[in-house]
């Protein structure tokens, strides 16, 4: 199979860690910028950097973007810039575009013209910063749509010792309990009688406001 080409469009802080990443994971990666002293930064780091102007359809078709497999928008700031660029690259059959967007109404429209999956780091970063200050028990939080996500919580006293019978969880919040990790071992299919205990790493899928009963009850510790 030939090697998966990227292109990462865009080297503000967002983009430029996209492209650091995967070439560090030895991926070859085609970074673009239509500021120059950006691509020169990008030179050692990226398999290539060049300047363009990503709205100019004949400039990114000089670069060979057609032969790249997934490219990746990182226009922040220019709205008008990165649907423009976005929409030149669904019609010149690009595989996978993934869109980094500024706002809901940026997200939209991303959407609609056929972006293949739109990120708004800001916010999701934002939102799972929110719930690890809520409690410290609460790792990690995924969305996974506008109304489900899933949480990786810390069992705390209130779990302690507790089978997943005892904790009712499905009954009482409607999400589903879906693995429990202790230290290197991750059970993906716990039963009824399986107990927690303090310390152990419990992975919660469901809608938000269940996942966020759950919380209250039996995460946050008074
Ligand atoms: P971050 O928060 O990730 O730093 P940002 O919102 O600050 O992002 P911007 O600085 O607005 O992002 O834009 C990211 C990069 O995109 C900049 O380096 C800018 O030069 C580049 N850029 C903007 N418009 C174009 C374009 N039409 N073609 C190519 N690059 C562009």
């Amino acid at each position: 199979m030939s090697k998966h080409l990227y292109a990462v469009i865009g080297l503000g802080r967002f983009g430029a860690s996209i492209c650091k990443e995967l070439a560090r994971e030895g991926m070859e990666v085609l970074a673009i910028d239509s500021d120059e002293e950006k691509v020169n930064e990008y030179k050692d780091i990226a398999s290539h950097a060049v300047i363009a102007d990503s709205t100019d359809e004949f400039a990114l078709k000089d670069l060979g973007i057609r032969n790249i497999d997934h490219v990746i928008v990182a226009i922040g700031d220019n709205i008008h810039a990165s649907i423009l660029t976005t929409l030149i690259l669904k019609e010149l059959g690009i595989d996978m575009i993934t869109v980094k967007a500024q706002n809901d109404y940026h997200e939209k429209v991303l959407n609609k013209i056929g972006a293949d999956e739109v990120v708004h780091p800001e916010r999701d970063m934002g939102k799972r910063i929110a719930h690890s200050i809520i409690s410290s028990n609460i790792l990690d939080y995924l969305e996974l749509s506008d109304e489900h996500s899933v949480v990786e919580v810390k069992a705390g006293e209130k779990m302690d010792g507790k089978t997943l019978i005892d904790l009712d969880i499905r009954a009482r919040f409607g999400c589903n309990v879906v693995a429990i990790k202790r230290d290197d071992d991750i059970n993906v299919s716990p039963m009824a009688d399986d107990v927690i205990y303090a310390g152990d790493v419990i992975i919660v899928i469901g809608a938000d406001q269940d996942i966020h009963r759950f919380e209250k009850s039996l995460v946050i510790e008074d």
